[in-house]
């Protein structure tokens, strides 16, 4: 079934968000797609701790605290979020409209997109192994904890020498059966204080460290994973009991099928008139780090101006003759606000 709104936003990141604020300002519904299984987009995936100190009215913000005050703000207007799938086809339907498919097939019509993407669909780094796919499919192997109680009593093998690798190893070691961590080197790049524990905890015994190891194959009957096969640089190979495999190898960003949709790319950026970001595509608009004009900076604060101008120009596309008469917030107030 195909669902129809006023604008489509591709994106979940800090521009995406401010983007469903300022359409619905301006009466626009919004759908709001991301690849991610949360908002946030580059804050939250890649920092959401670190202090950003460049957005007007806030001296110090942490990337985790502005995406909840932009989801706060995004709030009255009711948009409807569809995460975990990233949109996979853009085609221009018979009624000058905008059709966008996603990876789960959700099927969504706009006569705005707005492309709030990026540098590309966040994505794990996944290990080439056979059969990983069927795996993946099943549960047996994951790239996110989102609940660490899914692991209560589980033989779980974390592979990886980050700080996510290290993290959720001391955490699921509270809960699971037994948690084994392969990594290449006996070095892991986390913060110290992490390393540390995780050191200690090897000692005690709840943890084992699988070192100098890396990941060579999979075994299981009918998608249910039972081990893990690992081998040393010179060949010598162990299978690790697993009912999981949680690999941290780190995401990598794609721009993946948005390079297909016709729209002019500069150097994986789409260019777009800086007045009202719009695209070379009528009613498409292309905001934040993802939109290129002379002079563009790829600035949290850019995209934020940028979203502002593409409702205004999405206004005239989505209610055509209707005027918009230029009004502060002030003045217009919020739904729900005082
Ligand atoms: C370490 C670090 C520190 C930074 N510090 C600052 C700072 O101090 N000040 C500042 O202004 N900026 C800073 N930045 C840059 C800032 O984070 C970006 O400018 C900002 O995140 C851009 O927001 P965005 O919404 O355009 O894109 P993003 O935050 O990249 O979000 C884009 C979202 O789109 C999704 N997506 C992409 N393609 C698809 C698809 N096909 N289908 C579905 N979803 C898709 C992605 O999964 C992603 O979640 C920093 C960046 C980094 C990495």
């Amino acid at each position: 079934m195909t669902v129809k709104t006023d604008v489509v936003i591709i994106g979940a990141g800090p521009v995406g968000l401010f983007a469903v604020f300022e359409c619905g300002m301006l009466r626009l519904k919004a759908h709001v797609i991301d690849t991610l299984a949360d908002a946030g987009g580059q804050c939250t995936a890649l920092y959401p701790e670190k202090p950003i100190y460049d957005i007007p009215a806030h001296p110090a913000i942490s990337g985790a605290d502005l995406i909840d005050n932009l989801m706060q703000q995004a709030a009255p207007f009711a948009p409807t979020f569809h995460f975990g799938e990233q949109v996979m086809q853009l085609t221009r339907t018979e009624a000058d409209t905008w059709r966008v498919v996603t990876s789960k097939g959700t099927e969504l019509e706009a006569p705005v997109v707005m492309i709030a993407a990026g540098c590309g669909a966040f994505g794990p780094n996944r290990p080439p192994l056979d059969g990983l796919e069927t795996y993946e499919a099943t549960g047996g192997v994951q790239y996110f904890v989102q609940r660490r109680e899914a692991f209560r009593g589980k033989k779980v093998v974390i592979a990886g020498g980050g700080d996510s690798a290290v993290d959720w190893a001391i955490s699921l070691a509270e809960v699971a059966a037994r948690v084994q961590v392969v990594h290449r080197r006996p070095k892991f790049r986390a913060a110290p204080e992490s390393a540390a524990r995780l050191d200690q905890l090897a000692k005690d015994g709840a943890i084992e460290l699988v070192i100098p190891y890396q990941l060579a194959g999979l075994e299981g009957t009918n998608g249910v994973l039972s081990g893990v096969i690992v081998e040393t640089l010179d060949g010598q190979r162990r299978t690790l009991e697993a009912d999981h495999l949680l690999p941290f190898f780190g995401l990598a960003m794609t721009l993946g099928p948005i390079a297909d949709w016709g729209l002019n790319l500069e150097r994986n950026q789409i260019a777009v008139t800086q007045a009202t970001a719009a695209t070379s595509a009528p009613g498409i608009f292309a905001i934040g780090d993802i939109a290129t004009y002379p002079g563009k900076l790829k600035l949290i604060l850019s995209g934020f101006a940028e979203a502002a101008s593409a409702a205004h120009a999405a206004h005239a596309i989505v209610h055509p003759g209707e005027v918009v008469h230029f009004e502060y917030s002030t003045t217009k107030g919020v739904p729900g606000g005082a």
